[in-house]
């Protein structure tokens, strides 16, 4: 079985050299179902060349902190055995992954270099410095989204309503099951232990921000969340998901944004299932089309973490309100140390600072209660990113740049009520949280803890 030709694209024009073929896994970190690995693989058969994987952490990755590396180090001494298993060398590297990457490949003299498509700015100056420095082909597949970015639009779309029928229309011709992993005749390089007490003295991260224990890392543990979700909580998610309360999430995100596991396969295991079609239909709506639809935001519009990439009417009615007077006025440290007025928002940073993962419907209030007290929205913006890439798992991923996007600039929202400081940008409040859900209850889960020990 073949990759799609219509998946992957060359990032340079020069051709596939004699010499074995590098992945250089960045942006999905599986051994399954990921097809960036079966094109390195399928070119290493086709020119009878032995393959070999690595990854390469720099010092620091965007806001990224200790939590986050310590998930992706765990997972990857996992990885390690399974590659290994199939006689394919892994290994991690530390260091600037542009040099690292240049490096490997003249030493090892690979003729190919296959990475993984990402829209996220760095990732993709990355892949531009690379496209010009090594000497052979470099592909990059999008092994992310089910239709491939550039094949879902051209365009950087106007909301889900634009994007949905052209997901819908491709998704037969690309939601097929994956290909069977091969093992090598023989292992290309050596395993190098991963030690993490080393990589930890080696990043330049926030180590003030611990890992997690409700949650394990890893190819396995994410199918096992798959397994329990669909068994589990499924049932209801349509009604459920939107209450903070409810265990009805499929707490896959911190899977599908560190690649652990592939929506696809996501996708064809739902689609085996015969019963709660309605929720099976909201949940794939969320899995596929939002999140398709975020990665199309980021790939074609550069200024997806700034308020130029607001649609034109969010930054006029932003402007026309850019005087309005602020009630209150916090700084990033009291956002951070959960030091608001409002009790409700205190509890879903708290949530977000103890688990590294906030409830879906407590990000869009806690986003946009940031908006309503800053100063700009374009301060605003900056410590939405900065404490979402910092604390949660999924963090530094287009779902979170467009997420604030959406809630402080109307991104692939419509107009809504006029009002202070938010113009015309959908409006959020306590009262109508409480409607929805039992808010005390949320406050005494979350803000149980005293919350100076937390930050001492
Ligand atoms: P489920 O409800 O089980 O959804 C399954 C999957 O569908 C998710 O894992 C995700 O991939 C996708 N999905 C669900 N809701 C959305 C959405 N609104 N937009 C795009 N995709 C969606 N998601 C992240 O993955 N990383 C982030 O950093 C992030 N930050 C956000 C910040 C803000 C301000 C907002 C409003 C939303 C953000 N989201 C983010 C989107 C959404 O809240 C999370 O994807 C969801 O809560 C993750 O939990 P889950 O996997 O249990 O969700």
């Amino acid at each position: 079985m073949k990759v799609q030709e219509t998946r992957y694209r060359s990032l340079n024009s020069k051709p596939i050299q004699k010499g074995p073929v590098l992945y250089w896994m960045d942006r999905e970190r599986r051994m399954r179902d990921n097809w960036a690995f079966f094109r390195a693989q399928e070119i290493a058969r086709e020119h009878d060349q032995l393959l070999q994987v690595v990854y390469v952490f720099p010092k620091t990755f965007l806001d990224s902190a200790w939590r986050q590396h310590h998930f992706m180090l765990k997972a990857f001494q996992e990885m390690q055995e399974d590659f290994a298993e199939k006689n394919i060398c892994f290994n991690l590297h530390l260091g600037d992954p542009v040099d690292v990457i240049k490096k490997i490949v003249q030493e090892g003299g690979f003729g190919t270099v296959i990475t993984e498509m990402s829209p996220l700015k760095l990732p993709r100056s990355w892949r531009d410095q690379l496209a010009k420095s090594v000497d052979c082909r470099f592909e990059e597949v999008d092994a992310r989204n089910i239709v491939p970015v550039w094949e879902a639009s051209p365009k950087k779309e106007f909301g889900a309503y634009t994007l949905r029928p052209k997901i819908h229309k491709k998704l037969d011709e690309y939601l097929e099951d994956f290909p069977y992993i091969m093992a090598q005749d023989e292992m290309l390089g050596k395993v190098e232990p991963i030690d993490i007490d080393e990589v930890q003295k080696f990043l330049e991260v926030d180590k003030n921000i611990p890992p997690v224990d409700w949650i394990e890392p890893g190819e396995k543990a994410a199918h096992k969340m798959l397994d329990d979700f669909l068994e589990e909580r499924l049932e209801g998610y349509d009604e459920k998901r939107n209450d903070p309360l409810e265990d009805a999430q499929s707490e896959l995100s911190p899977y599908l944004h560190f690649g652990m596991i592939s929506a696809q396969r996501i996708a064809l295991k739902v689609n085996e299932l015969r019963s709660h079609a309605k929720d099976r239909e909201a949940f794939l709506e969320e899995m596929i089309v939002r999140r398709e639809l975020s990665d199309n935001f980021c790939f074609y519009n550069k200024d997806y973490d700034k308020p130029e990439g607001f649609p034109d009417w969010a930054k006029k009615t932003l402007s026309e309100h850019a005087d309005d007077k602020r009630e209150y006025n916090y700084s990033l440290e009291e956002f951070e140390k959960a030091k608001t007025h409002d009790p409700l928002w205190n509890a879903a940073q708290m949530q977000m600072v103890k688990t590294g993962k906030m409830h879906g419907y407590m990000r869009m209030y806690w986003c946009k209660k940031i908006l309503e007290w800053t100063e700009n929205p374009r301060k605003a913006m900056e410590i939405a990113i900065y404490l979402n890439d910092a604390y949660e798992l999924d963090g530094r991923d287009s779902n979170g740049y467009t997420g604030v996007a959406w809630s402080i600039g109307g991104v692939h929202d419509r107009a809504w009520a006029e009002r202070d400081v938010f113009g015309k940008i959908r409006y959020m409040n306590y009262k109508g949280c409480k409607r929805k859900f039992n808010v005390q209850n949320y406050i005494e889960t979350w803000l149980g803890t005293d919350q100076e020990q937390l930050f001492s």
